[in-house]
């Protein structure tokens, strides 16, 4: 099957001919329809973070189920996925009490034995157990959500890592307060899902804060009540809400927008951060602010619980409540991935996705 592989970090990602096993007892082969183009991936092409290689990248996709292990219950070959690396083992500490985000995923991956993707007998790790960026997705049981037939495969592509977490950020990690100020820095994929989750929990201002015009404008049409185009808004942003928001999230994960995003809280506020910081890299917080009660939280993929939220989420999409379609800035075929990486840093596109033999 063709696969994007990733050989050194830095590095491009190179489309190979990649051979993927059959299932074993508790793991699911899914053909894969869409997958999304994100800017975590991207961190380990340019060096911010480092992952066992080489790896098929990719980790938000969809699919459509082709055979299951003889443990699998939950699925049969023909139902349609969403695919995600919130692999949880459901057993250890953190997913007994609804944390699946914390779950160090022991026993999900193969470790020993026959690998699941290899190229003339090397093995090849699909990254994060998911490995998005192939034809076929060979992953435990636990990496996929079920979802139901009359949702566009295309569109919900995105809900394996953009949608859950956007709007898991605010409804599980924040708990957004209805009224509440809140500041979005970074409109991509992820900080698009923090508008449209912030106006579902009922906020009052939603300040998009973004360097390319494009993206902020298209911010509001996913909720925000204001844009500021700057790489500096902190001054702006103050103005404008009258002495900071409740909640700030950083959708980009710098130093200077986690800091920005702590500068941006009123007393009491909350800042979260969301994006992926760059290993090796410090913040630095003001420690006078720390006696007007302000909070910083990290959020991994949302706090998301995958089975319980996707769902939901999904729902919501039906009743009219949040955008997925308009998410999907282009598609392009898997020979064009490394133009679509090109994209992320040129910031035009909102989320391209891949798609595989235009099923989506
Ligand atoms: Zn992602
Ligand atoms: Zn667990």
């Amino acid at each position: 099957m063709k696969a994007a592989v990733l050989r050194s970090i830095p590095g491009r990602l190179a489309v190979e001919d990649v051979a993927v096993d059959t299932p074993a007892p508790d793991e699911v082969l899914v053909r894969t329809v869409a997958a999304g183009v994100c800017r975590s991936d991207h961190h380990y092409l340019v060096g911010h973070h480092t992952t066992r290689l080489p790896t098929v990248m990719g980790h938000e996709a969809s699919g459509i189920v082709e055979a299951v292990g003889e443990q699998v219950s939950y699925v049969g070959p023909g139902d349609h996925v969403v695919a995600c690396l919130m692999v949880f083992c459901g057993r250890c500490e953190w997913c007994l009490a609804g944390r699946m985000a914390l779950c160090p995923q022991e026993g999900t991956t193969r470790d020993g034995g026959r690998p699941r993707l290899s190229r003339s007998g090397e093995e090849i790790h699909p990254y994060w157990g998911v490995g998005a960026f192939a034809e076929m997705m060979l992953v435990h049981e636990h990496a996929v959500t079920r979802i139901d037939r009359d949702i566009p495969l295309l569109s919900a592509s995105t809900v394996g890592c953009a949608v859950i977490t956007g709007l898991g950020s605010v409804f599980n990690t924040a708990g957004v307060r209805p009224g509440a100020a809140v500041a979005v820095i970074g409109a991509g994929g992820v900080g698009l899902n923090v508008i449209q989750g912030s106006a579902v929990a009922g906020a009052g201002r939603i300040v998009a804060i973004d360097v390319f015009p494009d993206k902020a404008e298209s911010a509001r049409q996913f909720g925000a009540t204001d844009v500021i185009i700057s790489r500096d808004p902190v001054d702006e942003l103050m103005e404008i809400t009258h002495g900071g928001v409740d909640y700030a999230f950083d959708a980009i994960g710098q130093k200077t927008t986690a800091e920005h995003a702590f500068a941006s809280l009123r007393p009491g506020g909350t800042a979260v951060l969301i994006g992926m910081i760059p290993e090796g890299v410090d913040i630095s917080l003001p420690g006078v602010d720390f006696l007007y009660e302000k909070t910083v939280k990290g959020s991994n993929m949302g706090s998301t619980r995958t089975r319980t939220d996707i769902p939901r989420y999904l729902e919501l999409y039906r009743q009219g409540m949040i955008k997925l379609d308009e998410l999907v800035g282009r598609t392009r075929p898997i020979e064009e991935i490394g133009i679509a990486m090109d994209d992320l840093e040129r910031g035009t596109v909102a989320r391209s996705v891949i798609t595989f033999d235009g099923e989506a």
